[in-house]
């Protein structure tokens, strides 16, 4: 069977329904047995399958002994229904490359893009206070809870969020004003407020509790004061990937997708039955949901794509001695990697360092708290780069099939979101490099013109085989692991192309939809200390001296 016969897909061929029992077994805990139900309850719906014959004959969920529940460890911080990001699951994907693709200071997207974005807000709040109410202020304040209390020092959380307040946005910050606040912590900056100036400083930035009954894990507060009364006050969620919420948040309204689609398996059958490819169809969503022209959204793509050559060749031509800021003391290796790796006699050893070294360019240039781009974080701002700039720059291939798979690329991304989480602080690393790593592969399956079957089974085992990766930063300094985990994350993307491109298409057995189902159940349950809080894992058992 040759490699274009073989993608009639089969797996829709299965019957209609589900059979979940009902009733729950006798000793079966009945949380565990709701949850189980509940996945695959969800997976008949997405992928249209009934149960296998194995999930029909396999054995109800143990008992909660008394081993497996010490196993289970601390509860993960369970996410308020009424957030956006869990609500919006139910209805059709509606975000765009805009909100999806940004610039903006490493080292993490939800640790410094999001509260920087979350300060600038509140401070365009307070300007436009009554003047009476603004002439009695004296202070702002912000107070930083969940992971952004336990982790956000290594983030530079705290630089980030006076950044914001003093008001820099993230896409046009100099990251220098960012390393001036590491190197100079007591600088004291005005803040015009109508007739009004504040002083504010990182004093002004507090890391509260780390742990409590958070709507997000990653929860802020942010207060303009008048001595002790409180004249504004806003809960904010930098709920991952930069993106942002507060209290009482309500998503601006959108126009309609032209091709609706809130699962791969929709998403696939709209380009299949258009006879057109999954990117087409991504575009024409952009172009109804926006009102943009196709010019435009290209022109978007492309400033992406260029920063994220960028920030490789940035990072690569940075000295092999450079040293990264932390208490690490991590050495850069990207430029000796590319320098070795290009010696390689063989081709393919050559092929994975350069690689690599792409991948950890970009990914010290995140730790160094460079501007990245979030693709989909800040963690994982250097697979997608790696291979953009492995296809452009050393493969020469055309401009038009780049933006095609970043466009593949976002809609993998979008339905993690959807359906999952992008933040490590709700599902460890999975969901950052996991998910980078996905679409990085149907990048690469797109640019090679690969039928839709054939994107959707490359990003499905890149996503696979990083189904359960916990996030476990050492010193909360996004770099170990992040930094290698970039270069494999990279390298499995190219490897999960290789697989789907190779095998036949139609014989792969796991849907990117059931994939996403797992990644959200992982998330789920996994331990919190294994979700951005440096609490476990490396973090742990690594020492510094
Ligand atoms: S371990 Fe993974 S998820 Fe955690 S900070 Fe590093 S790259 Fe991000």
């Amino acid at each position: 069977m040759s490699k274009r016969e073989d993608i009639n897909d089969d797996r829709d061929l299965l019957g209609p329904s589900a059979q979940v029992p009902s009733e729950i077994p006798t000793g079966v805990d009945r949380r565990k047995f709701i949850v189980r139900s509940a996945v695959i309850s969800a997976a008949t719906v997405m992928n249209g399958c009934t149960r296998s014959e194995t999930e029909q004959k396999a054995p109800p969920p143990a008992p909660e002994s008394a081993p497996a529940a010490a196993a289970a460890g601390a509860p993960a911080v369970p996410l308020a229904a009424d957030l956006n990001v869990v609500m919006k699951q139910k209805g059709p994907v509606l975000t765009t490359v805009d909100e999806f693709y940004k610039v903006g200071p490493g080292p993490s997207s939800s640790h410094t893009i999001g509260p920087m974005r979350i300060t600038y807000d509140f401070y365009q709040r307070a300007a436009k206070l009554p003047a009476d109410q603004l002439a009695k202020a004296t202070k702002l304040q912000v107070n930083l809870f969940g992971s952004l209390s336990a982790t956000g020092k290594g983030h530079g959380t705290e630089r980030a969020a006076l950044a914001g307040l003093v008001g820099k946005e993230p896409a046009t910050v100099d990251p220098l004003f960012l390393d001036g606040l590491r190197d100079k912590p007591d600088q004291v900056f005005p803040v015009k407020l109508g007739s009004k100036s504040i002083d504010v400083s990182l004093k002004d930035i507090i890391y509260d509790a780390p742990k409590g009954d958070f709507k997000h894990p990653n929860t802020m507060t942010c207060k303009l004061l008048a001595g002790n009364d409180v004249l504004l006050e806003q809960e904010y969620y930098s709920v991952g990937g930069g993106f942002i919420e507060w209290k009482g948040y309500t998503p601006p309204k959108k126009n309609p997708p032209k091709y609706p689609f809130a699962t791969m398996k929709e998403l696939r059958a709209h380009a299949d039955d258009n006879k057109t490819t999954i990117a087409k169809i991504m575009l024409a969503n952009e172009m109804s949901i926006t009102g943009r022209s196709e010019a435009e959204v290209n022109a978007f793509i492309d400033k992406i794509i260029n920063a994220m050559v960028a920030t490789v060749k940035s990072g690569l031509s940075m000295s092999e001695d450079d040293v990264l800021p932390g208490p690490i003391k991590l050495h850069s290796k990207a430029a000796s990697v590319y320098k070795r790796a290009m010696d390689d006699k063989f081709q393919a050893d050559r092929g994975i360092g350069v690689l690599s070294a792409f991948a950890l360019a970009a990914s010290e240039e995140n730790g160094r708290g460079h501007l990245v781009i979030t693709a989909p974080t800040g963690g994982s701002a250097g697979v997608m780069p790696a291979l953009v700039y492995a296809l452009s720059e050393v493969r020469k291939v055309d401009r038009q099939k780049i933006r095609d798979g970043m466009l593949a690329a976002a809609a993998i991304g979008y339905l993690c979101k959807h359906h999952a989480t992008l933040s490590a602080a709700e599902g460890g690393c999975q969901a950052e490099i996991g998910v980078a790593s996905s679409m990085a592969a149907a990048l690469t399956a797109t640019a090679y013109d690969a039928p839709s079957l054939v994107v959707e089974n490359a990003a499905e085992s890149a996503l696979e085989h990083h189904l359960g990766m916990t996030c476990d930063p050492v010193a909360g300094y996004v770099q170990v692991p992040c930094i290698e985990r970039c270069a494999f994350g990279a390298v499995k993307a190219w490897t999960a192309y290789a697989i789907a491109s190779n095998e036949i298409a139609s014989r792969h057995r796991i849907s990117f939809d059931e994939t996403v189902l797992a990644l959200a159940q992982t998330a789920k349950e996994m331990n919190s200390k294994y979700k951005e809080t440096s609490e476990a894992g490396l973090a742990l058992s690594v020492v510094l001296c």
